[in-house]
């Protein structure tokens, strides 16, 4: 099932990058394994995927030693400062710094790890009060002071966009994280470049591929339901 499901996600992305004029290479699918057991995790290894996505510390950090050592671990989920020591020298990148406190910690335990950490701002392009991020209009300000940190590298963008039914609801949103993003890679801030957006999840990842997407987090198009609608929310709001 995973590996079929694979399969099907690989040719829209093919599709999307083709309508698209972009690069299959450029975009990097990211599985978001959050909820599911050790088994799935591992059959998508073996279908290929080498990037999984998860957004708890806890769960990251019993599913890590349980896979191969040569996986990318994405934290996509909201963090809380107290955490972020056990993770930072275990993930390839944090999706969702959205505070100045959150990038000070996180540069603080790299320098005491001595580690380099990429990290992406997470930006709530819709303006949803339920989302975690900061606004379009705060972000370029955020990165500024995030840049000066030592031991921390700003890559890029996140969002989160809303859950919708048609997919075309959300090309507004990636449109406006990726103008954004250009916006900030021409203040040509050291430190500082705008080479990621991660955008778009199972429900919208065609269109966000369209608009520039260069990773996209797919969880339920790869292995299927989590428990339950409710949960599936929770999630996303990092509530869990
Ligand atoms: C759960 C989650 C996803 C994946 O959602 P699906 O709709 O199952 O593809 C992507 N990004 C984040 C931040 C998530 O928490």
């Amino acid at each position: 099932m995973i590996q079929e499901n694979l399969k099907a996600v690989e040719q829209v992305m093919e599709d999307s990058c083709e309508k698209a004029g972009r690069k299959r290479q450029d975009v990097t699918l990211i599985a978001v394994s959050k909820t599911k057991p050790v088994s799935d995790l591992r059959e998508a290894y073996e279908a290929g995927v080498r990037d999984f996505g998860e957004n708890k510390v806890q769960e990251l950090l019993e599913k890590i030693p349980a896979l191969p050592g040569d996986i990318q671990w994405h934290m996509i989920g909201h963090l809380q400062r107290n955490k972020v020591k056990y993770i930072i020298d275990k993930v390839a990148m944090i999706h969702s710094v959205d505070s100045l406190r959150l990038a000070e910690e996180i540069s603080q335990e790299a320098l005491k790890k001595g580690v380099e950490i990429d990290i992406l701002i997470e930006v709530n392009v819709a303006g949803e009060e339920s989302k975690f991020g900061v606004s379009p209009e705060e972000a370029p300000d955020l990165v500024q002071q995030i840049a000066v940190l030592p031991s921390i590298h700003i890559r890029g963008l996140m969002t989160i966009a809303p859950f919708i039914v048609n997919p075309e609801e959300n090309r507004l949103f990636f449109q406006k994280l990726r103008q954004l993003s250009v916006d900030i890679q021409g203040k040509n801030i050291d430190n500082v470049n705008m080479s990621v957006l991660s955008m778009g999840m199972t429900g919208d990842y065609s269109v966000a591929i369209e608009e520039g997407a260069t990773l996209i987090r797919v969880g339920t198009g790869i292995f299927g339901q989590r428990q339950s609608h409710q949960a599936v929310i929770q999630s996303v709001k990092g509530v869990v």
